[in-house]
């Protein structure tokens, strides 16, 4: 069964910006030594990669197909580049305000590892939001949580950070505490 680290992408490997919308190349910034930590665990361990990410109105008027395209696939290649393969990426477009079960913590743009193919209970979440936490629960996995001291997503979810401490496995900022974690159970 493949193991998975299920990755966010604002706030996670790129910084999150005040209007949380990466649409112009200027805008994007990589978290603070990612393509070192990730680097190396896509190298030492075996877990597939799988970006998650919630991109609120993507496609309409106020936040257009392009360019954010044309920014993600930068930085999606940079990973690329420094031999930090995605298996697969998963785009929701949705406001909050709908509701929909394929919006992060949703899992609906994720059935198809609920499956014998997958273990699910030995993979991870990796996100800023306690949304990425309930993502979590909702998988069966745990979360490494890059918390962002906004509480942004606080209020998408019915559960209490009490609540789901124990999905948490760290709450650090620093992708070095996820490698450590990582070295330490694999
Ligand atoms: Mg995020």
């Amino acid at each position: 069964m493949k193991k998975a680290l299920f990755i966010d992408r604002d706030g996670t490997i790129i910084l999150e910006t005040d209007d949380f919308k990466i649409d112009t190349m200027e805008k994007i910034a990589f978290y603070p030594n990612v393509f070192y930590w990730l680097g190396t665990i896509a190298r030492e361990f075996d877990y597939e990669l799988v970006l998650v990410t919630n991109q609120d109105g993507l496609g309409t008027d106020a936040f257009p197909d392009e360019p954010f395209f044309t920014t993600h696939k930068f930085i999606m290649k940079a990973f690329a580049d420094q031999g930090i393969a995605f298996a697969d990426e998963h785009i929701d477009r949705s406001f909050p305000e709908e509701g929909l079960e394929t919006r992060k913590p949703g899992v609906g743009m994720l059935k198809k590892y609920f499956s014998d193919g997958y273990d699910l209970k030995n993979s991870f979440v990796i996100g800023d939001r306690i949304t990425d936490v309930m993502l979590a629960k909702n998988l069966g996995a745990k979360c490494f949580w890059l918390k962002d001291h906004r509480n942004l997503g606080g209020n998408e979810i019915d559960h209490s950070e009490d609540e789901l401490k124990e999905y948490i496995v760290t709450h650090s900022r620093d992708w070095k505490d996820i490698y450590d974690y990582l070295k330490s159970i694999n």
